[in-house]
């Protein structure tokens, strides 16, 4: 992971034009939280010109510090202009200050791996950029509801199915990603949860088509790193009003709402929204059967395992979890059993395709009370047998059958099954 900073810089010391510096490192904090890099420090240096030199600032110099003991690998910049105004001076301070070449990540204009080499393009985005800055501190000045009045998008991260014009606005995006364009893959979501499904198929279904859920700071920045589809994002998504139209302009001054192009007619947001409560209401609501219960034992501590929902991240399964990690039993957490938690239909399945191999009639119970008692019948008793630490963890899983046979298996990470919503 690379060790990078923030550094943001406003001309004006003005309390709003401070907001503005405010809002580049927030900007910043967001491209850091989707690429990834551990965080050094942050810079903001207020009411100072770009033509000073870095080392002449307050806390560009503290930066060059840093940045001089090697410790830095990325500098993190809202815009490149916020270094300096000009390539050529900020290149070569950072090249008398810093031991390696430093990757420069903008939020507006891209990584730049090595400005000495970053040629014409860059310095001419810089002056350009220069120019225009004055522009957008003077509307960032006037407040973001005049920002928001003029319709340009100003909240971070462009929403997935959206692209921006030339001027910045929120417009459908025509991208095409799985032969279809971006907006038409948004809307198919909130069809498809007004149709009743949930936010696991929907995070699986995209994921298989193979599109990435990439953030967008700008038209050129497309940011997709590793980031994976899942049900709490689809939720998100689902539940933000912007899709229907209406876009929810959160600042210190309350909520400002404005209007934006729809993906989706407002009786289909509404349906969607209709169904993620009651999928929830169902997930709350029905209670998960264990078909082994009872019959689970732990070769590391003797205890019984029993039956478990765990909930993370958007997504619920269902394990059999060893009785010898409980606090209620044992209080000294340090003495707690360690054994794998064994997902509930991966074992049930195994369980009863041993309860049908031995007996065919089984095959004709179909109501869990049904098939309780052809388990009942059959399973003497099932024993974990825990290995290894934390994901390296493995189990091997054996049924003694009361016919006298004896059934192994062995587990080795666990399969996500089911989604809260
Ligand atoms: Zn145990």
């Amino acid at each position: 992971m690379p060790n990078v900073v923030i550094y943001a810089r406003t001309s004006t010391d003005a309390q709003k034009v401070r907001q503005t510096g405010e809002t580049q490192i927030e900007v910043c904090r967001q491209l850091l939280s989707t690429r990834g890099g551990s965080l050094l420090g942050v810079f903001s240096d207020d009411g100072v010109s770009g033509t000073l030199p870095l080392r002449q600032r307050p806390s560009g110099s503290r930066m060059l510090q840093l940045c001089a003991t090697g410790a830095v690998d990325a500098l993190i910049v809202f815009r490149l202009d916020r270094l300096s105004r000009r390539l050529g001076d900020v290149v070569a301070e950072l090249e008398s200050f810093c031991p390696k070449p430093l990757e420069i990540w903008s939020v507006s204009e891209g990584t730049v791996p090595d400005l000495r080499n970053a040629g014409s393009v860059i310095a001419q985005a810089m002056e350009f950029a220069a120019m225009e800055l004055d522009v957008v501190s003077e509307r960032m000045n006037r407040g973001r509801d005049r920002v928001a009045a003029l319709g340009k998008w100003t909240s971070g991260p462009v929403p997935f199915g959206y692209d921006l014009d030339d001027d910045g606005r929120l417009i459908p995006s025509s991208r095409m990603v799985a032969g279809v364009t971006e907006a038409e893959l948004a809307r198919s979501v909130f069809i498809a949860m007004a149709g009743g499904s949930t936010t696991i198929a929907e995070a699986r279904r995209l994921q298989e088509l193979g599109v990435a859920p990439g953030r967008r700071y700008s038209r050129r920045i497309v940011l997709t790193d590793s980031a994976q589809w899942r049900p709490s994002r689809i939720r998100a998504m689902i539940r933000n009003p912007l899709y229907a139209g209406t876009h929810e302009l959160k600042s210190r001054f309350g909520t400002i709402e404005r209007q934006v192009p729809a993906l989706v007619e407002k009786a289909t947001w509404q349906a969607a929204q209709a169904q993620l409560g009651i999928n929830l209401a169902k997930s709350q609501f029905a209670s998960r059967e264990y078909l082994v219960r009872g019959l689970v034992f732990c070769a590391t501590c003797d205890a019984r395992f029993a039956g478990t929902t765990v909930t993370s991240d958007g997504w619920r399964d269902h394990y059999y979890r060893c009785g010898g990690q409980v606090g209620t039993m044992q209080i000294d957490p340090a003495a707690r059993c360690t054994a794998k938690f064994i997902p509930a239909d991966w074992l049930e399945q195994f369980t009863w395709e041993g309860c049908r191999e031995r007996d065919a009639a089984a095959s004709s119970a179909s109501s869990f009370a049904e098939k309780r008692r052809v388990v009942e019948r059959m399973v003497s008793r099932i024993t974990v047998m825990s290995h290894g630490v934390g994901r390296g963890k493995t189990a091997l899983v054996v049924i003694a059958w009361k016919d006298g046979s004896k059934s192994t298996t062995s587990l080795h990470r666990r399969p996500r099954t089911q989604s809260v919503n």
